[in-house]
């Protein structure tokens, strides 16, 4: 168990609760603000970096993802993996858990080339050619088998 795990939950008004309590007490607070599209549960609540859905965790901020990985998935919250999406999930701010694994980046990034979300790069800066993009993804393709 992890550090952030093992530090007491409170809910708002300062009570000390259960860790599964306070889990249940977060996930309340992630449903008022979800709406659901199609299978995609949506967070609406505050985002973060490409539009990865953020909350609060004792007083941590964390990604949403992470926190539905440690809820359901019993991910270790300050683990090195991460929760990604599955294939057939569309949207970043979902977080239904059956729309989540747990895995590697490497695998995070072998989902994106295989349903062509894949990006290199800001996409502020300046494009490279579409012969540099086709390298890249055998390279990386290549990388992650
Ligand atoms: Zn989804």
């Amino acid at each position: 168990m992890g550090e952030l795990v093992s530090k007491l939950a409170r809910t708002k008004s300062g009570k000390v609760i259960s860790e599964e309590q306070y889990i249940q007490y977060v996930l309340a607070r992630i449903q008022q603000k979800t709406i659901n599209d199609d299978e995609c549960w949506r967070y609406t609540g505050k985002k973060v970096g490409k539009g990865y859905g953020c909350i609060t965790y004792k007083d941590v901020t964390i990604r949403l993802n992470r926190f539905i990985a440690y809820a359901f998935h019993g991910m270790d919250l300050e683990s090195e993996l991460q929760a990604n999406h599955t294939q057939d999930c569309k949207f970043k701010d979902c977080w239904r858990p059956t729309h989540l694994y747990v895995g590697t980046q490497k695998e995070n990034v072998k989902d994106q080339i295989e349903t062509g979300n894949f990006h290199f790069g800001s996409d502020n800066l300046n494009k490279p050619s579409k012969y540099t993009v086709h390298m890249r993804e055998q390279e990386a393709a290549k990388e992650v088998k």
